[in-house]
């Protein structure tokens, strides 16, 4: 067993915890990352999958991501647009396929304009939002108490526009049914991304990609941390008090004057806390829980929906991939598609068997973009449900109620104890850039805190 000492242990090498470390490292205050895979980058993960370079985890970047884009400016990584040229395609309730351009969806004229008016409502409720502080709104409690689905379904009779609004927060982004969250959930979801609409907009929420990929970002960080990230080192228990804490993984002893837990709220529980954390914390952790969604590549010889005019960005409530996207490299001769089948729906599909899940969701893609799609040359899912250290995707948010009764709490330190992940993140949400925005953030307390 190593033992070592250092000013901050910090739990998780992604992108939370190497920025936090990088900036501490910076400053010169000493630091141990301390990571349970063997590798860094958590739900960033860019690997080669049969010869297919695949983005498993987080990808897109979008303009208002100041804290990543500063990130990437930092660490020389280049970005490339999404590719977006041509029609887009909608499956509608009555299963007609559509091609379309801009942001809505070729509803029926009535349906467009419930869509256009709820837009509108969502993105004013939004605006109201701080999103570092959605439980100061002054009906935080009343949009607390109330689903999303229900807030819609109180809103509009017009089930095509409810099916479409649902599908932009809820297997859109929470990856949870719409009926799971709270509108104030959901009014946290667009007021991180600075509106409603701009969660509509896909060239905006799904704007570029990172040329060297994702994890490069959590690479590039680890450079500058060096030797103190240490990897496949599980962290299974934390001893604290006044004067600082032990933090035990299988093969390392850490003592540290603080303790970063840069990791999904879900996994606070695998470690053994001594003392064990506050009755509120025990609380408000379970009432956390990670959304659940099926990232799914499609690799084909060519991108062959672009002889069609077509951008490879699809939309559908009604279909099993209710969204997907040209995936394709930057410079890549193949052409990918990527796709995403949420929450219900994902549930249904791991029932079945790999073959007969395979089929379903190829015979998805197929209803898109035709028959070509049913053929890939590779295919893979990224299930982050099955990854012990993270255990569902994209992140983590309250359930029903949840967010205005612990909200508050939730990045509050317990002692030398402090929490910081894009779960818990206000701009920036669920996103890379709010993971960023986080370790930046525990960084300076820590450094306000410890004196450097
Ligand atoms: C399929 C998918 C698609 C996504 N798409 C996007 C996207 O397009 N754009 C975007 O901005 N975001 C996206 N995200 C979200 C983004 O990846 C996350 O918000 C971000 O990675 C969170 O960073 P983090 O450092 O807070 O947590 P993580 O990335 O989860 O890192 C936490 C690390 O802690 C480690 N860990 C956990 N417990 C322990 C322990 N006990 N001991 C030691 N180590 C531990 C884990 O192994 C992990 O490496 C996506 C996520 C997924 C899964």
């Amino acid at each position: 067993m190593t033992e070592i000492t250092r000013d901050v242990a910090i739990v998780g090498a992604g992108p939370t915890g190497l920025r936090a470390a990088a900036d501490l490292t910076a400053q010169g205050v000493t630091v141990a990352v301390l990571e349970a895979r063997d590798r860094v980058g958590g739900r960033t993960w860019t690997d080669d999958v049969d010869g297919a370079r695949l983005e498993i985890g987080g990808q897109w970047v979008s303009p208002d991501q100041d804290a990543l884009l500063e990130t990437l400016d930092e660490l020389g990584l280049d970005t490339f647009d999404r590719y977006r040229e041509g029609d887009s395609l909608y499956i509608s309730k009555a299963g007609e396929l559509t091609r379309f351009t801009g942001d809505i969806f070729p509803v029926a004229p009535e349906t467009e304009a419930e869509l256009v008016r709820i837009i509108a409502k969502l993105d004013a409720l939004s605006a109201e939002m701080d999103p570092e502080r959605p439980w100061e709104h002054p009906r935080a409690e009343e949009l607390d108490r109330i689903s999303f689905d229900a807030w819609l379904a109180a809103e509009t009779d017009d089930q095509e526009a409810r099916d479409n609004i649902a599908l932009y927060i809820g297997p859109a982004m929470l990856t949870k049914p719409a009926h799971a969250f709270s509108i104030l959930q959901a009014m946290l979801m667009a007021s991180s991304a600075g509106s409603f609409s701009n969660l509509v907009d896909a060239d905006f929420i799904l704007d570029k990609r990172i040329v060297q990929g994702m994890q490069a970002v959590s690479e590039g960080l680890a450079e500058r941390v060096g030797d103190d990230v240490y990897l496949k080192q599980p962290v299974r228990r934390i001893r604290y008090d006044e004067n600082g804490v032990v933090v035990t993984s299988d093969g390392m002893t850490v003592r540290a004057k603080r303790v970063v837990l840069a990791h999904a709220p879900v996994l606070y529980s695998r470690i053994t806390f001594d003392p064990p954390l506050p009755r509120r914390q025990h609380q408000m952790h379970q009432h956390l829980s990670m959304g659940f969604v099926i990232k799914v590549h499609a690799v084909y010889d060519r991108p062959f929906w672009r002889d069609a005019g077509l951008s490879g960005t699809v939309f559908s409530p009604y279909q099993l991939c209710h969204e997907a996207y040209d995936n394709t490299n930057d410079g890549d001769e193949r052409g990918t598609l990527v796709g995403f089948v949420s929450d219900i729906d994902a549930d249904g599909v791991f029932a079945l068997s790999a073959e007969e899940r395979r089929e379903r969701i190829l015979d998805s893609l197929a209803a898109y973009y035709g028959p070509e799609a049913k053929n890939p040359v590779v295919y893979y899912e990224s299930d982050w449900g099955t990854e012990e250290w993270t255990r569902g995707a994209y992140a983590a948010s309250f359930d029903l109620g949840g967010l205005h009764r612990y909200g508050a709490d939730v990045r509050t330190p317990v002692g030398p104890i402090h929490f910081a992940c894009s779960d818990i993140a206000g701009a920036g949400f669920q996103h890379v850039d709010g993971a960023i925005r986080m370790g930046r953030l525990t960084a300076q307390n820590l450094i306000t805190e410890i004196g450097a």
